[in-house]
């Protein structure tokens, strides 16, 4: 690996396009830049987007774009370069589409005036981002927008895991260094796993929870794009429930979109429970895979049923700023972990579907070891029982649950890790002067 030598202050960030990768990273970029860094973030046109939050804090001489089209790959459907309108195994497809980049990457860095010091590059390219660091002679730091579990599990099973997952995960191994969006008092043991069996050195930081980079009611409305339903009228809708915490919010992120038959089980939850409620339902991805026509629909009649107690969102929608109201009291999700990270910082309780990726990792830490999530479900096709499904939402508005107190006390730890002096805005401090040493 590069060792990080020499290192001033402008750095260069290489995100990977799907939401619950780029949304953290710009959040990460956010505090470097608070903190002195200036940035150079590279992106394709479509993406450009997910950093105006960053552009409109920071000034432009230190957070500067490069926009690169996106380059042709014959797996992918036209005109696509982000993973939302895509099913989670295009990962390859897109990574190795953008490592097409890394001649011109090269040429750029080669003729800049002042270069950058090191990359900043996302797990998912660093088989290449890693080369292009070695090869300009700089360092390359890893952002993992995972969980540390599920990656400490990831990188004891290199041998057997799909050939893209192993060069990339290898490749973040060997980086100068490694950042987590986690905290240490959640994943402590996790993180000391990594260094002491994979990295053998200590430049692994947790920074985690990450912040949104604009904390603004008008900055969380515009995370990851535009609502499909002016944020106001949804705050608005929220403002008008006055029951604290009694709101359960469903949502399944950027990737995860619902089979009929699994739309039809949680309408049907939703409309038997009774309870006020706030629905996502992402937009059905291209049809790319398995023609599966029946993505996200919902059920016929279900929204003039349930008009009033409920409102459904078609589209993306201001997640962060809806788990942060206080009617919201709990949130029917995938797991995602930007998402389980939101819901603990905003001390919201996590029913959790696990579907795919690392969510069964968060699954485990959350509902098994800490104690702050309730099972519902699992996997990407299973159909929830719609009785019970409906008892859990009654109940998970109720304030004795033991998992909601202990999902406030780790939100009071997660604020704390992240506040000054705490674990995570130290490590964040030790990554810069890494940096500057
Ligand atoms: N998100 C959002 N609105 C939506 C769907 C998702 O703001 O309608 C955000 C969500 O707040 C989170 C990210 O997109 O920050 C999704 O990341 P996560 O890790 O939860 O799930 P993924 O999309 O990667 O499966």
């Amino acid at each position: 690996a590069c060792e990080g030598k020499g290192v001033s202050k402008h750095i260069w960030v290489i995100p990977f396009p799907a939401c619950g990768h780029i949304l953290p990273l710009v959040d990460l970029n956010h505090q470097l830049l608070l903190r002195g860094l200036k940035v150079t973030i590279l992106v394709t046109p479509k993406n450009l987007c997910y950093l105006s939050p960053l552009l409109s804090l920071h000034s432009p001489s230190n957070v500067q774009t490069l926009v690169f089209p996106f380059p042709s790959q014959s797996s992918l459907p036209p005109g696509v370069e982000q993973m939302q309108d895509l099913p989670i195994s295009f990962v390859p497809d897109i990574a190795t589409a953008l490592g097409k980049l890394y001649d011109p990457l090269f040429q750029w860095f080669q003729s800049h005036p002042s270069p950058p010091v090191a990359i900043l590059s996302d797990t998912l390219l660093s088989s290449w981002t890693t080369k292009l660091a070695c090869h300009l002679n700089i360092p390359n730091i890893s952002f993992l927008p995972f969980n540390v579990r599920a990656v400490s599990s990831w990188f004891g099973k290199l041998n057997i895991m799909p050939s893209f997952y192993t060069e990339a995960y290898m490749a973040s191994i060997q980086s100068w260094g490694l950042v987590f969006n986690s905290f240490k008092e959640l994943e402590g043991e996790n993180l000391d796993i990594i260094k002491e069996k994979f990295t053998r050195h200590d430049r692994v930081w947790a920074v985690g929870p990450l912040l949104p980079a604009k904390a603004g009611d008008r900055g969380l409305n515009e995370r990851g794009g535009p609502s499909s339903i002016p944020p106001g009228q949804v705050m608005a809708w929220l403002d008008s429930c006055h029951v604290d915490k009694s709101v359960v919010y469903v949502g399944f992120g950027s990737q995860i979109t619902l089979t009929k038959r699994q739309m039809k089980a949680v309408a049907s939850a939703l409309e038997d429970s009774g309870v006020r409620f706030i629905w996502a339902v992402k937009d059905p991805m291209k049809r790319v895979q398995d023609g599966d026509d029946d993505q996200s629909m919902i059920p016929q009649g279900f929204e003039d049923r349930v008009a009033g107690r409920g409102l459904v969102i078609k589209g993306w929608a201001p997640q962060v700023a809806i788990l942060r109201h206080r009617a919201v009291g709990s949130n029917l999700s995938h797991c995602g972990w930007n998402s389980a990270l939101e819901g603990i910082l905003a001390g919201v309780l996590l029913l959790a579907w696990p579907m795919q990726a690392d969510h069964f990792h968060i699954t485990k830490l959350l509902a098994d070891e800490f104690g702050v999530a309730i099972r519902v479900c699992k996997g990407l096709r299973s159909i929830p029982d719609s009785v019970k499904l409906a008892r859990i939402f009654v109940d998970s508005t109720s304030m004795a649950r033991p998992e909601r107190v202990r999902a406030i006390k780790l939100q009071k730890t997660a604020l704390n890790a992240i506040r000054k002096g705490g674990s995570s805005y130290q490590a964040l401090d030790k990554l810069i002067e890494g940096l500057s040493s």
